[in-house]
Parts: structure tokens; sequence; C-alpha cells
């Protein structure tokens, strides 16, 4: 991927939230156009901008956010309108080089639920971990399956992964060993900002639960595959799990990728009413894997799709409350890892390399079973239509090289 490619991604169309700093100067809040980030408190102070502009020098988007749709849809048509004015030049009077800064957590997230939205995946993992005649379980047609996840480990794009160790059991009815995971993997995900609050006790009406989102951005959630096999029953992930969260640093508008709606898979079970809506949408964005060695050779491993997912944004949240959870600003909804029906389309190397099994041969002396000590895993996140694409920017991360 070239630099050229990367700020293709942030176009007038797109204009997403980060949080990004300068040399000695304090994290605040940012929009990426092009190859340049706009400061968004120098402007909104330029301009005289009627809001609590207190708020765009904070550390993350939570509170810049929690002044609802009314006001940020207003500043990313300001900044529309301002961009189409003003000659390049003037532009950057108001912005910094992209390639200056850096970017931190967009979000201080809250909580973090990490869903199992994809047929396709579950159907995978149930295959490998349990039985291929039966892989899905009974309930994962009639309800979007989640667990909870510790909101510590979410951390931004750039941060190195350290392998986690744990009980793994090497051999079938052996004893667990303490050791160092041998099945380091990522999971391709879709990570929702969540932009609204519902009280405890409310739960909220699928027709109303798109306006529960405020934006979205790459999640890679990290996966030791041997800790997780032997840990995970009778009550989920854990520390398979939770050392590590990536999420990239851009949050894309929800608004921004309404050109982008298509109908999600039909779902053949019919849902209970406080799923159902007329219509589902998915949004068609093109999803990449790259794995770059320690050497520096890039492969890519996987190419996926967000319009896949069986289980609709709008579904897992209204799911997500239907017994009166409350939701907060700044929380953070993983799709779960996001695979298409084609070998070449699975969201994880659990499923790409059939657990180990099938290693994917990059080259006579490269090939992954997982991932290995200095390998960088990189997301790409693409949506085209008509004259213009809109990115996500990258999500990247190194796990810890050898030393
Ligand atoms: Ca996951």
């Amino acid at each position: 991927m070239t630099q050229k490619d990367l700020f293709s991604d942030f176009s007038i169309h797109n204009l997403p939230f980060g949080i990004f700093s300068l040399p000695n100067q304090k994290p605040r809040v940012g929009v990426a156009y092009k190859d340049r980030v706009i400061d968004l408190y120098n402007l909104a102070q330029k301009e005289g901008w009627d809001m609590d502009i207190e708020v765009l020098q904070q550390p993350h988007l939570n509170d810049f956010i929690a002044l609802g749709k009314t006001v940020t849809q207003k500043v990313r048509s300001d900044v529309k309108d301002l961009i189409n004015s003003i000659p390049d030049i003037e532009l950057k009077n108001i912005s910094v080089s992209i390639l200056t800064v850096q970017m931190h957590l967009p979000i201080r997230v809250g909580d973090y639920t990490d869903f199992y939205s994809s047929l396709e995946h579950a159907t995978n993992v149930g295959k490998l971990f349990r039985d291929p005649k039966q892989a899905l379980l009974p309930n994962w047609k009639h309800l979007p399956v989640a667990y909870h996840g510790r909101v510590s480990r979410v951390v931004p794009s750039g941060t190195t992964i350290h392998r986690p160790q744990g009980q793994i059991v090497k051999n079938k009815g052996a004893n667990p060993e303490f050791r160092a995971t041998e099945k380091l993997d990522f999971e391709l995900e879709l990570g929702c900002i969540i932009g609204k609050e519902n009280p405890l006790g409310e739960r909220i009406p699928i027709e109303e639960a798109h306006s529960y989102i405020f934006g979205l951005v790459l999640c890679n959630d990290w996966s030791a595959r041997d800790i997780q096999q032997w840990e995970y029953v009778p009550l989920g992930p854990f520390l398979g799990k939770n050392f590590a969260t990536s999420i990239s640093p851009w949050v894309i508008p929800i608004e921004a990728l309404e050109p982008f709606k298509v109908p999600a898979p039909k779902q053949d079970t019919p849902v209970l009413d406080y799923l159902h809506s007329k219509e589902r949408w998915n949004y068609d964005i093109q999803l990449e894997v790259w794995l770059q060695t320690q050497a520096g050779q890039e492969y890519q491993i996987c190419k996926s799709n967000t319009k896949y997912l069986y289980w609709t944004l709008e579904q897992q949240i209204a799911h997500h409350s239907s017994n009166g959870c409350p939701l907060r600003v700044g929380d953070l909804l993983a799709s779960g890892t996001i695979s298409g029906k084609q070998p070449q389309s699975y969201g994880s190397l659990l499923e790409l390399t059939k657990n180990g099994t099938a290693p994917l041969q990059f080259s006579n002396a490269e090939k992954r079973s997982f991932i290995e000590d200095g390998d960088q895993i990189r997301f790409r996140a693409t949506a085209k239509k008509d004259a213009y694409t809109l990115g996500f920017g990258t999500l990247e991360n190194t796990v810890n090289p050898i030393k």
C-alpha cells in the first residue's frame, strides 16, 4: 500500500474524526482530509463556532460525541463547506500533515462487547472446535451471540502485541502446561462506536437502533487459539482473548457510509419481533488482511467484506439492550470475525489454515500456520462507488519481534 492509497481514503466524502497530537503537544480532536489533519479546536476558535469547543481539546472523542448528532454532523458539514470554499494553500493554515502526527486511541471505551455475527465464521469455528455435523449451536440463528470483553485490552493501532502465555494442552488428553501460545491469531472485525445512551431498564427498539451508532472503526480481536480451546468451556472466552484488541484511529461517521448500504443476507430462520425489521442493511466495505514478515515481505492473506454479516448492527444493538442493559457513549461493539463463503475470505488464521493443519505457503521458504514473532498484521477497509473511494486508513500492529 502506498501513501497515496491512504490519502485517497480520506476524501471530502469521508471526514473521519480522530485524536491526534504533535510533538510536545496534548492530544486533541482532528478531522482527516486527504493528507492533512484539521485541528478542530483551532478551527472552532477561528470560526467562532457556537458550541462547547472545550470538548475539542479532550484526549478522547467521548465528550464531543456526547453533544449529539445535531452538533457532530453540523461540525462535519461546516468542515466540508470550508474545504470547498478555500484554496488548498489556505487549508494548510488550519491543518497539519498527517505524516507528522501521532494518532491515539480515539475513544475512552466504557464497555466492550464482542459479537459473533458472521454465519460463515461461526460455522467454520464450530466445525474445527466441536462437531462438523452440528457446527452451529441451536441458539445461533435466533440471537446475535456475544460476550463481554475487558476494556483494558483495547489498544490503538501501532501498539506492539506481546505473545501471551497460558494453560495449553499440547496433545489431546494430556495435562495442561503453562507456556507461550503457539497459535497466535487475528480476528478481522468491524467496531461500532455507540453515540447515544439508553437509560437502565429501557430497551432500544430495532427501528431506533441505527440512531445509536456514531461511527465505525476496524477492530482486531487478537486471539490465542490454544489457550482459548482449553479454557472456553463452559463460560466462553477469557485469557485467550483479553491480552489485546486493537482498533484503528479514525472513526468513520456512520453517515459517510450511507451510499454503501446493501441488503443484509436473508435470515432463513424467523427471528422474534424485537429483532425483526422490515429492512436489514449491511455495508459494502471491502476488507483486507496483510501479513508483513520481520524481513519486510508482504502477503495479502484475506479478502472479505462487511456485507456478509448475518446479524446487522441494528440487530446487535436491539438485542444488547433487550433486557434493559444501558449502552453508553463510547461503548465498543465489535462484530465478530467477518468471514465470507470463499476460503480466501476467512477472517482468521484459525479458519484460513484449518487450525494450523494447512499452513499458508507464501514461498519455498516462507509459510504460516499462525502469527510469528516480528510479523505485522495490517487491516484495510475500503468502500468504492462511482467516482469515489472511502477508506478507514489502516489498523496495524506488530507482534513483539524476536530479540
Ligand atoms: Ca472476536
